[in-house]
């Protein structure tokens, strides 16, 4: 029997969490006529609310994180086997799943060689920019010490990891931020900066190298760039795009450190999202599927160079990176991680996206050739975004509150999708699919006509 067919009374957890809990990305005035919804359980791809209420979760618990699914028990068997034995110890210190983890993680990424570990999305990007600026000041004086970051992407919540985000509407009201992040523009070719072109890609790609050039080559350090846009509308990168960036970075010596937080362990059909395009990152940053949210680790991984910079530096060769993460010497996450990926590999789950997501792709080219609404239709694996718009030929995006409408629709039928929510200013028009990689067509057919039901409304009236 699931908690939820049991007959337990949750009025006293809704109030007090009426009373006492702050949600994330909220405006609480409406739980003062509604109650806050508390999700009790979960199993597969479908979630229980306190009120029995079912839902199939298309977005993976509500961020694109829950990719391997509810209710794994040899992952939360892992976990506590792994805390009655050793919980944690400073990170200055080894343990022994973190050693295993490590060894899996560093297989399935060719060319990278060291994890560093944190607890967030935000932290491991904070790392990156901590290795970046360090290796500025041992080899460069402080002066290659700027880090460029891109229009639309998201890289985190604290204030640096905000000031390195192009999401206007999120950092209003954050400021001052912090100095030497630079932005360059977006690669959303449906939203071109240059018109209709057939080299967009090339086009949006020598737009970040006129941007170093402005800033002058000798003061960039580093990029720090998502494979395949998140919150800011699910954006796949065009034609050409990451074969010049790469070229770029090279011919500048700029570091080049691939978001992976969203994309990494699964979600597009490969383990990341940057090994769809042939590229050598320096730095990869990953969190949310790393252990599917059955624990809270991050990780930043470098190649060996990048390491060395800070295990040989001749000019200062006690130097270190001065760095700690008190939770990162936590064993639970590690524990869960390593479980988590050899769940990816024993069910085949990359073999299952990558036909799902092809599968899902199509259904939704179906939705955007019934629904005029449906101006462009985006995504790697089982990642996808619909743009909605007011009119397909002068692209206006509809106003945020119809997308908004078309969430609480698919929500009243018991599918949870997401949309682009108070991020970007004028384009917070795209609806976000990112169900857990185990997910089924028997699902995706449920996510879809959910959609298209939402859409006739929506539209209708
Ligand atoms: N990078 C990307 C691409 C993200 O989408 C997010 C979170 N949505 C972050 C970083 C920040 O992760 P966290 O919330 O774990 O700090």
């Amino acid at each position: 029997m699931t908690l939820s067919e049991q007959t337990n009374d949750f009025s006293e957890v809704i109030e007090n969490d009426r009373a006492h809990v702050w949600h994330h990305l909220s405006q609480h005035k409406k739980y003062e006529t509604v109650d806050p919804m508390i999700m009790i359980e979960g199993k597969g791809i479908h979630v229980w609310d306190a009120k029995g209420n079912k839902y199939l979760d298309a977005v993976s618990g509500g961020v694109w994180t829950v990719n391997v699914g509810y209710g794994r028990e040899t992952i939360a068997n892992a976990v506590r086997d792994q805390l009655v034995k050793m919980n944690y110890f400073a990170q200055s210190a080894g343990s022994i799943p973190g050693s295993q983890f490590s060894k899996k993680l560093i297989e399935k990424m060719p060319g990278m060689s060291r994890v560093y570990f944190s607890n967030s999305g935000s932290e491991a990007n904070e790392k990156a920019y901590k290795i970046v600026r360090q290796i500025a000041h041992n080899k460069y004086g402080g002066k290659k010490h700027k880090i460029l970051y891109r229009d639309r992407d998201y890289h985190g919540t604290t204030i640096t990891a905000l000031s390195s985000s192009g999401q206007a509407q999120r950092k209003d009201q954050y400021g001052p931020f912090t100095p030497g992040f630079v932005e360059v523009p977006h690669c959303c070719e449906y939203r071109s900066q240059y018109g209709e072109c057939d080299d967009y890609g090339i086009k949006a790609a020598l737009a970040i190298e006129e941007v170093i050039l402005r800033e002058g080559p000798d003061t960039v350090g580093a990029i720090v760039l998502e494979p395949v846009t998140a919150g800011g509308g699910v954006i796949t990168p065009p034609e050409g795009y990451w074969q010049k960036v790469q070229e770029i970075c090279k011919k500048y010596d700029i570091l080049l450190h691939i978001d992976e937080v969203v994309c990494g362990l699964g979600r597009t059909g490969k383990w990341f999202g940057y090994q769809h395009y042939d590229i050598k990152p320096d730095i990869v940053t990953m969190a949310k599927g790393v252990a599917s949210g059955y624990a809270a680790i991050s990780c930043t991984v470098t190649t060996e160079a990048v390491f060395n910079e800070f295990k040989n530096n001749p000019s200062d060769p006690m130097s270190y990176f001065r760095d700690i993460s008190t939770f990162g010497g936590c064993a639970a996450g590690p524990a869960a991680a390593l479980e988590n990926m050899r769940i990816i590999e024993e069910e085949n789950l990359l073999d299952n996206v990558t036909r799902m997501g092809a599968y899902l792709m199509d259904r939704l080219h179906g939705l955007k050739d019934k629904h005029q609404i449906v101006g462009d239709v985006r995504g790697k694996g089982l990642f996808c975004g619909l743009e909605l718009v007011v009119d397909r030929k002068t692209k206006q995006p509809v106003d945020e509150s119809v997308a908004q409408a078309v969430v609480a629709d698919c929500f009243a039928q018991g599918v949870i999708i997401g949309a682009t929510n108070r991020s970007l200013h004028g384009h917070n028009n795209t609806l976000c699919l990112s169900p857990a990689l185990i997910c089924t067509k028997a699902n995706l057919d449920e996510i879809v006509g959910a959609i298209d039901k939402a859409l006739t409304k929506v539209t209708a009236g």
